[in-house]
């Protein structure tokens, strides 16, 4: 029996690594959904390679496009966040989720819901909905394996081991493409050198949350809620090299790493097998090669994104949620060339200084407060350039 697979974000970073796994090992899995933003010629594409049934696109005025690539297939193609959430809950076993931004959230949960096992690459999708996700996972008996790099390092690490056996958790971080970058240099960033990862290739965002240091803040939050480690004791360590993807203290003093090529098919061949291995194409570790590992704590002043979201998670309630939100609108607006690099931190810290909102008690709690953070964001910007 093939394990059946959905894809969601098929088209982005993750999506595609995750096809090569798949098409590589056909006796394994079957694709039975994938989905998009607005890419429906890569979508169909996609669905036609893979014999999927289901073809989603969130943009409704792409339908037409998809549905004329699939005639003649047994795909069926369909839009929207209902259609999202049918490709997550539906007939897969294992759910990919790799959709970039709160944009996943709802399909996360409908996986959930449904009692899937889930891949989650969706970092943002957890840190918004934290506990939420959490419990419902626990009451519907859904397994969450983490496909980010250092979660699935720490997940490695931990298996078999109790809870009051561990110490602490230790997050790497590459520090980016600004690591030895003076303030200036940081301050006068584009775009281009901002997603110009020096280890990893990904998707814009992660690439830009990357340079800031967000997505480790947003790593953090993500260990918080996978692990049930409290914020004092995970810590942030520089590793240049990306070859420790975490590591996990226990009790004792032993300290256990994951290590590997930086290259996501690792990660995520992990979450595809499990509870077994599969072989990959990645590259082999050369230790003898690489000759050195280096190790530095990172700099909280020219990286305040770190700082703020140990803030965000010590405060809880809603501030991962803002924390989230706001950093996903300026960033797009950094893309866009509308801010500066430096100004992404400083809109997420105004937006976490003005937010007053409750804890949320739902996942439509939590999908307001992102709502109304983004269009306070947008003012915020708005006010600021005029
Ligand atoms: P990407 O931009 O390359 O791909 C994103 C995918 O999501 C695309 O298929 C896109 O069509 C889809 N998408 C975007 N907005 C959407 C929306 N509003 N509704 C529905 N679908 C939408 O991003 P990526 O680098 O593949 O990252 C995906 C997720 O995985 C992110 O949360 C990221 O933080 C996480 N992640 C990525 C990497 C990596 O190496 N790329 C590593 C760790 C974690
Ligand atoms: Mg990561």
């Amino acid at each position: 029996m093939r394990k059946k697979i959905a894809i969601l974000g098929a088209t982005g970073s993750i999506g595609k690594s995750t096809l090569d796994l798949i098409e590589r090992s056909p006796e394994w899995f079957e694709v039975v959904a994938v989905t998009a933003a607005t890419n429906s010629e890569a979508l169909a594409e996609i669905a036609r390679r893979t014999g999927a049934r289901l073809a989603v696109v969130a943009d409704e005025t792409r339908l037409g496009d998809l549905q004329a690539r699939l005639a003649g297939t047994d795909c069926r193609a369909a839009w929207g966040e209902a259609a999202l959430v049918e490709a997550a809950g539906g007939q897969a076993e294992l759910v990919i989720a790799a959709i970039v931004g709160c944009a996943g959230l709802k399909p996360v949960m409908a996986a959930i819901e449904a009692g899937r096992t889930v891949a989650l690459a969706n970092k943002e999708a957890l840190v918004t909905a934290g506990e939420l996700m959490t419990d419902a996972a626990a009451r519907r008996g859904a397994t969450l394996l983490p496909v980010d790099s250092e979660h699935n390092a720490i997940f490695q690490c931990l298996a078999g081991s109790h809870e009051d056996e561990i110490a602490r958790i230790i997050l790497t971080a590459s520090g980016g493409p600004f690591r030895t970058a003076s303030a200036n240099t940081i301050d006068a960033a584009t775009p281009a050198q901002a997603v110009a990862h020096p280890n990893w290739s990904m998707g814009a965002k992660i690439s830009v949350d990357s340079a800031t240091l967000m997505n480790k803040g947003l790593e953090l939050i993500e260990a918080h809620y996978l692990f049930g480690m409290p914020s004092q004791r995970i810590d942030i360590l520089i590793h240049p090299q990306s070859v420790i993807h975490s590591m996990v203290e226990f009790v004792d003093g032993s300290v256990l790493a994951q290590l590997g090529s930086p290259d996501m098919r690792i990660p995520l061949a992990y979450a595809l097998a499990w509870p077994e291995r599969m072989e990959t194409p990645a590259q082999r570790l050369d230790l003898a090669d690489i000759a050195r590992l280096d190790f530095e704590r990172p700099d909280l002043d020219r990286f305040p994104a770190l700082r703020l979201a140990r803030e965000a998670l010590e405060a809880g309630g809603a501030a991962p949620i803002v924390l989230n939100a706001a950093n996903e609108v300026a960033v797009a607006s950094f893309l866009s060339g509308e801010i500066r690099f430096t100004d992404i931190s400083r809109v997420v810290e105004q937006a976490l200084t003005d937010a007053l909102f409750e804890a949320p008690k739902s996942i439509s709690d939590v999908l307001e407060i992102d709502r109304a953070t983004r269009s306070r964001v947008e003012a915020l910007m708005k006010d600021a350039c005029h």
